[in-house]
């Protein structure tokens, strides 16, 4: 079945599916490193490309193609490429654009080894960055210089939740010849398509929304051409980043779930904001649903909704929420997110604790904040827990 004009649940449930000779209704998994050719004039054709044929796990397979065709068919882009991990499609969009004497600009407020690694590892190969706040068009302006190459986006980011201006920095970037890539995990495609606003590269840690069920780690690009499709399979392949069978497998049946998943946690989301936003010991809620969001309006233009991500402020601060993670019980302690169960995480006591206050903050992360990712639970219990684990903050 052609699936690339099928309406976007359609497309989640078929696209890229491969029944076999048995006729299988889901994909059979090929749990296989290498594939046999018929003779050597076969094997001859699927090396030179004269034929599409598989060759080696590395290079494709059956069902790391499925999950490819049907991401790029949701993301309307030419190809994808999965891979191993949502760190590993970063490391391969910086290691296809980025050489010697390169520059990027990120967003400040990046997922945090995104940036990490930036500033730790690529320096060593001659690559420069400047890490700026992209929600401010003139703030990217700015930070442009002749040997820029990439503009590397995330929005909403992670966990500031600010919101970039998707067309209007892709806009900026072609007027500079750059690379716009827009990590757009937090969205998935079903709320937040990035090629249609002019970006070149999409990523996704598939860990998240896309597969959904906290039970594999797994990334994802897709390229909006074929020649950058092609640059960034060939590291993919040739560095080692690619995605098991079985892991692909996984992610392809999370997949098909991913609009009911979203819509389930996302009328969640409005009314645990609603709650948050009127709670006495909450000091603010960072929602791309609120009238509060001090970018709303931009939120509705470029997201087809907002999501199933919060973060908010404990007037406490740090004593606070710690005593609020330890009195949880049905939201799980736990980073990540995306998956249908509801995780809570306090940053000052968990991931950043090693940090100073100070530092933290320079970092967008206050001691009160907490960030939560909402789950599919019942409503009623999701608030329900957050109201009795308030009581102690
Ligand atoms: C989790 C995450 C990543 C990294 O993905 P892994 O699958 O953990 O390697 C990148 N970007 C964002 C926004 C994430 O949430």
């Amino acid at each position: 079945m052609d699936t690339k004009k099928s309406g976007f649940t359609s497309k989640l449930v078929h696209s890229g599916s491969i029944s076999d000779e048995k006729g299988s209704a889901v994909t059979p998994i090929y749990q296989t490193s290498t594939f046999s050719f018929r003779d050597a004039d076969h094997g001859a054709r699927c090396f030179s490309g004269e034929e599409k044929g598989y060759i080696y796990t590395r290079l494709g397979n059956p069902n790391t193609d499925e999950l490819e065709v049907a991401v790029a068919e949701l993301e309307e882009g030419f190809g994808g490429i999965a891979c191993s991990s949502g760190m590993a499609a970063v490391n391969i969009v910086y290691l296809t654009i980025l050489g010697q004497g390169d520059h990027m600009v990120g967003h400040n407020a990046l997922y945090g080894p995104s940036r990490g690694i930036m500033e730790k590892l690529y320096p060593k190969y001659g690559v420069e960055y400047d890490f700026v706040d992209c929600t401010d068009i003139e703030n990217i302006k700015n930070a442009i210089k002749p040997n820029t190459k990439l503009l590397y986006l995330e929005t909403p980011a992670n966990p500031t939740m600010g919101i970039t201006d998707l067309k209007a920095a892709c806009a900026l970037a072609k007027e500079h010849n750059l690379i716009v890539c827009v990590d757009n995990t937090f969205c998935s495609p079903y709320l937040q398509r990035p090629i249609e606003f002019g970006a070149d590269i999409v990523l996704h840690s598939m860990t998240k929304f896309i597969n959904g069920h906290a039970d594999i780690v797994g990334g994802m690009l897709v390229a909006k051409d074929e020649a950058l499709y092609k640059d960034l399979k060939y590291v993919m392949t040739n560095v080692g980043f690619n995605m098991d069978p079985h892991q692909a497998w996984l992610v392809r049946r999370g997949l098909k779930t991913l609009s009911i998943r979203i819509d389930k946690g996302q009328e969640n989301s409005i009314k645990v904001a609603d709650f948050l936003e009127a709670h006495p010991k909450v000091d603010w809620v960072l929602y791309p649903g609120l009238k509060s969001h001090p970018q709303y309006e931009l939120a509705k233009e470029q997201m087809d909704g907002p999501g199933a991500m919060i973060s908010f402020g404990l007037k406490g601060g740090l004593d606070a929420g710690k005593k609020m993670m330890n009195n949880v019980q049905l939201a799980l302690l736990a980073v990540s997110l995306g998956g249908i169960e509801t995780l809570i995480q306090h940053p000052a006591s968990m991931t950043h604790s090693k940090l100073t206050s100070e530092a933290r903050e320079i970092a967008g992360i206050s001691d009160g904040l907490v960030r939560l990712s909402v789950g599919i639970e019942n409503v009623e219990d999701i608030i329900a827990d957050l109201d009795h684990a308030l009581t102690y903050a």
